[in-house]
This record gives C-alpha cells, sequence and structure tokens, in this order.
C-alpha cells in the first residue's frame, strides 16, 4: 500500500491539493467539485510540482469548462414505474411488496420484488443488479474490442468497476481496467469510446499523436462519441449513496 501525505499549495489562481506516494510520475485531477489534485513522487520538489501544474494550465481550463457545460444530474425517483436507463435505454421499475427475489428484467421492465420497497432498499437493489449489469456488459465489450489488442501481444487487462467522480475509465499498468460504474447508464455507444481509449493506452501509455492515431484507426467516430459523453447529464436518485 502506499503511504501518503496531503498538503494544500496555493499557486497563484490554480490551488491544488498535493498527494504524495510512492509512484512514479505525477498525475493531475480535476475532482468533480473542481478542484485540483496533484499525485506525485514522494521525492518531487515543490518547484517542479508546479512546473508541471503550470504546464497543464490550458488542458485545466478546458476541463473546467467542460464540466461547467454538463447539465445539472437527473434525479430519477425509485418508485413503481420510474424509467431508469440501461445502456441508454429505458427501463421501468416494476415493484412489489414480498419475499426477497433477484430482481428480473423482462422486455423493458424491471422485476423487483423486496419486502420493504422504500426507496433506499430499492436503492440497494437497483445499485447491486446495474452492477451485474455492468459486469457482462462491460466484459462483454472489452472481449469484442480484444482480439486487435491480443494479436499485437497484450494481455487482456481485467476489468474493474468502480463508482468515480472524475473519470470515466483507466488502465493500470498492473493489468486493471478501471470503468466508471455510471458507463451502465449510459448509451452503448459511450461505453464504446471508454474501452476503445482505455485499451489503446496498452499501446500508448500517453494522450499523444500515437495514441491518436490508434483511436482514429480503431474507432473513427469517437470525438463525436467523446462529445456525445461529456454533454449527457448523469444520473442520480435521491438516496445515491455518493
Ligand atoms: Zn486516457
Amino acid at each position: 500500500m502506499c503511504r501518503s501525505v496531503r498538503g494544500f499549495f496555493v499557486m497563484a489562481d490554480l490551488p491544488y491539493t498535493l498527494i504524495r506516494s510512492r509512484r512514479r510520475s505525477l498525475e493531475l485531477r480535476v475532482l468533480a467539485d473542481q478542484r485540483l489534485e496533484v499525485r506525485a513522487p514522494e521525492r518531487a520538489s515543490e518547484r517542479d510540482i508546479r512546473a508541471f501544474v503550470e504546464s497543464r494550465r490550458g488542458w485545466i481550463e478546458r476541463t473546467l469548462a467542460r464540466m461547467a457545460e454538463r447539465p445539472a444530474p437527473l434525479v430519477l425517483a425509485l418508485e413503481q414505474g420510474a424509467r431508469h436507463p440501461l445502456l441508454g435505454q429505458p427501463i421501468q421499475l416494476a415493484i412489489r411488496p414480498g419475499p426477497r427475489r433477484a430482481p428480473e428484467l423482462r422486455q423493458d421492465q424491471l422485476h423487483i420484488q423486496i419486502p420493504d420497497a422504500a426507496p433506499a432498499r430499492v436503492a440497494t437493489v437497483l445499485d447491486s443488479w446495474y452492477r451485474e449489469q455492468a459486469r457482462t456488459h462491460f466484459n462483454a465489450e472489452i472481449d469484442r474490442q480484444f482480439p486487435f489488442f491480443a494479436d499485437r501481444g497484450h494481455a487482456r487487462p481485467l476489468l474493474r468497476i468502480k463508482r468515480m467522480k472524475s473519470r470515466w475509465g483507466s488502465l493500470s499498468s498492473r493489468g486493471y481496467i478501471n470503468l466508471n460504474l455510471a458507463l451502465i447508464q449510459l448509451p452503448r455507444s459511450c461505453l464504446e469510446y471508454v474501452v476503445a481509449h482505455e485499451l489503446c493506452h496498452l499501446e500508448h501509455m500517453d494522450h499523444g499523436p500515437g495514441f491518436h492515431r490508434l483511436m482514429d484507426q480503431r474507432l473513427p467516430d469517437w470525438r463525436a462519441r467523446k462529445a456525445l459523453l461529456n454533454r449527457l447529464p448523469l444520473i442520480t436518485h435521491a438516496d445515491d449513496p455518493s
């Protein structure tokens, strides 16, 4: 595990939180609440860290502008008849009281049977159902796109599903592909884009010209998909644990 030391530094008009740990490179994140976070190796000098943040100023401004454009989240009800999306398609909650049963999707209706249908209980059932769906659909999408990368000698990364506030996915050098659970609610074209993006990192760890050439080859309309992903509202409900 990493030891980490937290500190808070103010740099001109770009304040950021610094987290030091046993890592090799500097990383900058814009969090969902628009704060900046820098992750740095234990020994990185403050001067290098400041220079790094300053060098990413353009990217920070673009990212903040994009976040400001995203519409407010859609708040969905957790009651009989409410519609919730699965890969962009609406499904309707069919809730009835009774002994607990695994939820079942029939056509566009999700049948949920639980003893107590209070919204908080429905939220728990729905959350674990989405996780199950995410595991199936995300793995299927990775398998669909992976043969190209297998031919180039890469090992298939293992899926980890996470609730993430500021990222759609990431690829770790330890062999994991991390995908944001929220993708299971967005249109399939967004999932396809994020999986392509993360798998292309098997070949190129950065977002340089080589990475973009590979993206153009794998998914020629990736820019339109990325734009869609960034302008869709996120889904939440009153009992959302996050
Ligand atoms: Zn990337």
